[in-house]
């Protein structure tokens, strides 16, 4: 086993340039944000910067995934690294957490490094953690580093973020997550980009839908909207109950089954994007779900332009509801509902 090294990371070539730079000035603030929509490599690179700073043999500013510090680290047990995450439950992070990194910072790291404590993401934390946070980022015993995984700086106590040094990581070009799907998934290349097109810049998504058989779900998933939006307001709630139980069935995680449906919504709309973009008189290089150019085009023809638009914005506040723990099931009676409303000619 091996950790991803800073040289390893793609596609953010100015974050890790800089933190390659401070690593090699040893020059390490107390605070750092990582900025940036989710999947494009924050954790990945959070990891390998505790790696680097605390390897015993580092090679060119990275980790040497060899020595006891790095195997440590590997394995998940290092004294001095702690990844704060939201709890299963509830999805946030809380303040009795936060208490628990004070307890840590009250000591010197345990092998004489850097602790890194990695908040992730973030935005998770509850006003009353936050509140708690800013105390702790006032004035870090030196040698303790914390990384603020956020997907919007905008989400944190502006207190918060004039505290930490803000590293972007923008969203991938779509060329580099085909040649990593060539290289890395043996896909072939057309398969790669219209998978590079669905994941919208980020890797972690690319992963997933390569993972799960994308192409597959997509053609039920596009099935499932033909029926909401030609069927019945009753047949409508039911399908309603079935994806908020299918989401149930895919996983008891309540993360990786609000990322089902978040899934499902990015399909969706690039569904919509498509025939928006047919409607429109688009070249058909633009399309995304470019193999099913002809039924999207069929598609299209129960929508006005202003209905597509309208639907973008129920899949838009959809989105936007999922990330804000909103009730599943209310929240696709809604969508559903509202995007069969936007067929109305
Ligand atoms: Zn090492």
């Amino acid at each position: 086993m091996s950790l991803t090294l800073l040289d390893e990371i793609i596609g953010q070539e100015k974050a890790i340039a800089f933190l390659k730079r401070i690593i090699a000035n040893d020059r390490i603030a107390s605070a750092y944000l990582f900025a940036g929509i989710r999947g494009t490599g924050k954790t990945t690179t959070a990891l390998a910067f505790a790696l680097s700073l605390n390897c015993r043999n580092p090679i060119d500013g990275d980790g040497c995934n060899k020595c006891s510090s790095c195997k440590k680290i590997i394995d998940g047990n290092h004294p001095d690294l702690i990844i704060i995450e939201p709890d299963e439950d509830k999805k946030v992070i809380r303040i009795d957490q936060i208490r628990e990194i004070n307890r840590h910072l009250a000591f010197s790291p345990a092998l004489g490094g850097y602790r890194i404590i990695i908040l992730d993401p973030a935005e998770k934390m509850t006003d009353e953690a936050a509140n708690a946070f800013l105390k702790t980022l006032e004035e870090p015993p030196p040698r303790n580093t914390f990384i603020l995984n956020v997907r919007d700086p905008g989400e944190l106590f502006p207190t918060i973020v004039s505290r930490c040094q803000k590293v972007p990581f923008k969203a991938l070009p779509s060329e580099d997550i085909v040649s990593w799907l060539i290289r890395k998934e043996n896909m072939d290349e057309e398969k790669a980009k219209i998978l590079a097109r669905l994941s919208e810049g980020s890797l972690g998504k690319t992963i997933t839908l390569a993972k799960d058989d994308l192409l597959v779900d997509r053609a039920n998933w596009v099935d499932m909207l033909n029926s909401v939006i030609h069927g019945s307001s009753d047949m409508l709630l039911d399908l309603a109950q079935k994806f908020s139980e299918f989401g149930k069935k895919a996983a008891t995680n309540k993360k990786l089954k609000d990322d089902r449906i978040a899934l499902m919504l990015g399909i969706w709309k690039s569904w919509y994007r498509d025939m928006l973009l047919i409607k429109l008189g688009g070249t058909v290089d633009l399309i995304f779900n470019s193999d099913l150019v002809n039924l999207c085009k069929k598609a299209s023809t129960s929508y006005t332009v202003d209905g597509l638009i309208r639907s973008l914005a129920v899949i838009a506040r959809a989105e936007h509801d999922l990330m804000t723990n909103k009730n599943l099931l209310f929240l696709l009676e809604r969508s559903l509902l509202g995007l069969k409303r936007a067929t109305d000619l």
